[in-house]
């Protein structure tokens, strides 16, 4: 797993989901922001990077409610502007309010449109998807070169299709599954016999965004190619 997680829970849970990964040039790339980030994201040594990004997936409370939070800890406590990426210019004018709201100065952080940042040699783009009806079009995945690995990251997504598109020399997807709920999210019994296909072509999956790991572990015992993030 070239990921570091600092959740893997759903809406409800504790530790809302959120992964990052470091590139050799000393940033430190993170996915998603919610609150239980931010309390793990403080205790780390942020002092030794030379950029921090924060990839939006979408707007929902337990993926950007540290956010606001995060920008100001980075720009008062370590003297740096947060980068936030947003995959869209709806999702960007969406990021703008909420930071507005939460009281951040526009001169605290940077908003980038993700485009800006096509140079990257880590960031291979994002990938529009469908989740829930009252952000729509406002729902993305990324596909990051991280640690020597193409990896895809769905954010939280009810199916696999524009993924699926995208899997050339992907090694690891790390995808949002629920074992009882589905409607906006995937249910692993019917997105199991894909991943399964997955696991065939040589692509690891990484079940993330659970609403309960103990029975998703079950579900997936007998399966050494897919793994439930704890
Ligand atoms: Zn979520
Ligand atoms: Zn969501």
């Amino acid at each position: 797993m070239v990921l570091n997680f600092l959740g893997s829970g759903s809406g409800f849970a504790d530790n809302h989901t959120s992964a990052y990964f470091t590139t050799n040039d000393k940033e430190l790339v993170i996915i998603d922001c919610p609150v239980s980030a931010f309390q793990k994201l403080k205790r780390m040594k942020l002092g030794d990077y030379e950029q921090i990004y924060v990839f939006v997936t979408h707007t929902h409370g337990d993926h950007v409610g540290g956010l606001g939070l995060f920008a100001q800890y980075v720009f008062f406590v370590l003297k740096k502007k947060l980068t936030i990426v947003a995959p869209s210019s709806d999702v960007f004018e969406d990021i703008l309010t909420i930071m507005k709201i939460e009281g951040n100065d526009s001169e605290w952080y940077n908003l980038e449109h993700v485009l800006n940042l096509a140079e990257k040699p880590w960031l291979k783009g994002c990938i529009p998807t469908v989740h829930s009806p009252q952000l729509e079009r406002k729902c993305f995945g990324y596909k990051f070169f991280a640690n020597g690995e193409t990896i895809i990251y769905t954010g939280d997504t009810a199916t696999l299709k524009h993924f699926l598109e995208r899997m050339e020399d992907v090694k690891e997807l790390y995808v949002d599954t629920s074992v009882y709920y589905g409607m906006i999210h995937l249910k692993l019994e019917d997105a199991l016999p894909k991943f399964l296909e997955l696991n065939q072509s040589g692509v690891e999956v990484f079940l993330m965004h659970l609403d309960d790991a103990n029975a998703a572990e079950k579900m997936v015992a007998n399966y050494p190619k897919i793994n439930v993030v704890r």
